[in-house]
């Protein structure tokens, strides 16, 4: 299937409008959804979303991977949708299983005591195995190898309003290196030994830690303690690099020697997260205030209503989630002393 989108210009298939000229997007630069086939009906409705606001001007490539084999219609239906060449990769098993360390005993243990807590995703094995990749692993997949810059796409997102930026070289023109429409506090449950584990690698490791990082805001009280604070990764736009960095890369193994992936519940978000809060200048960091954004349960919907009407956005503002009381944005803003938008102050 890549191959015959490779051949074929996407500008020139009908369904992308055969009068638009071709001009891909020029940075080295890709979506990536993991899923299952079980997941195609949810994710084509992402992907359609995204093509319509952005990619049908930008043409970028689309990496999806999953653990076990893509079938015909998966491929056949989202290479039709993508405007970009598809590409579709098998994860290795190794990458998606319990490492030798880990005692499954124990680990099965805790899948049963937070089944019975009633811990979201408490009793999987399989999201375990979920963060564990998109915290350590995805970066490295041969099929990422030549891009240098990814856009998170998960089964079910809406793209709220229209995005004439190419955003890829938006991010590399200003210099940032991760980026996010969503932020609020991680369930304390499922992640009670990350921050313990954290300090214990930055004491080992200080030269990792950027001497203008973020601390401030995933920590209240100087780095004693976490407060959850976490950007929502089922929407990234960031940098391959720096999930290949010595920092990044020490810090996965780290996190993944001391077993919380199961032992724990920690979720790749979290991990993300604090990583780029610490081992980044903290202008590196984004949030994308005018990508209209959903995931369930929770909406970006831009605050400024010119914004909305500029970009043809189609969400409801009062269903805006950002500037609640849950929010993490506004201590985003906060600790980086940035200006609100225009009429935040109707949506709290
Ligand atoms: P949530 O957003 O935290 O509720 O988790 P999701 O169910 O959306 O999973 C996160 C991402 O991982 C999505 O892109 C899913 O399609 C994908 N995913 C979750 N579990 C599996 C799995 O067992 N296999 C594969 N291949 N993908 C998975
Ligand atoms: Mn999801």
């Amino acid at each position: 299937a890549a191959a015959g989108a490779a051949v074929v210009p996407a500008a020139l298939n009908a369904q992308s409008g055969a009068t638009s000229p071709v001009t891909k997007g020029k940075e080295k630069a890709t979506f990536v959804s993991l899923a299952r086939n079980v997941d195609l009906w949810s994710l084509v409705e992402s992907i359609r979303q995204v093509e319509d606001r952005f990619n049908k001007n930008f043409h970028y490539d689309w990496v999806f991977l999953n653990d076990g084999d893509f079938d015909d219609e998966f491929k056949r239906v989202t290479t039709a949708l993508v405007s970009g060449t598809t590409h579709y990769g098998k994860i290795e098993p190794e990458q998606w299983g319990f490492p030798d360390w880990i005692d499954k005993e124990k680990a099965a243990k805790v899948r049963e005591e937070m089944r019975e807590n009633k811990i979201i995703y408490g009793d999987s094995i399989s999201y375990r195995h979920m963060c564990r990749y998109e915290s350590g692993f995805f970066f490295r997949h041969p099929l990422l190898a030549d891009f240098e810059w990814y856009w998170r796409v998960e089964p079910g997102i809406r793209i709220y309003c229209d995005i004439e930026q190419d955003l890829f070289t938006w991010m590399r023109e200003n210099n940032k290196k991760y980026s996010f429409t969503v932020s609020l506090p991680e369930y304390k449950e499922t992640i009670m030994t990350l921050w313990d584990t954290t300090k214990a690698f930055m004491k080992e490791y200080p030269q990792y830690i950027d001497e203008n990082n973020m601390m401030d805001f995933i920590s209240d009280d100087g780095g004693e303690t976490y407060n959850g604070c976490h950007f929502w990764s089922n929407f990234e736009i960031a940098s391959l690099s720096f999930w290949r960095s010595d920092a990044y890369l020490k810090y996965f193994e780290y996190l993944d020697k001391a077993g919380g992936f199961f032992y724990e519940r920690w979720g790749d978000a979290p991990v993300h997260s604090i990583a780029a809060a610490l081992f980044l200048p903290r202008d590196q960091i984004h949030f994308f205030e005018d990508v209209g954004y959903y995931h369930v349960p929770f909406h970006n919907c831009p605050a400024d209503e010119k914004v909305r009407l500029a970009k043809n956005c189609v969400c409801n503002p009062n269903e805006d989630f950002t500037w609640r009381g849950y929010s993490c944005v506004p201590k985003y803003y906060k600790v980086n002393d940035l200006k609100r938008p225009n009429g935040w102050e109707n949506y709290t």
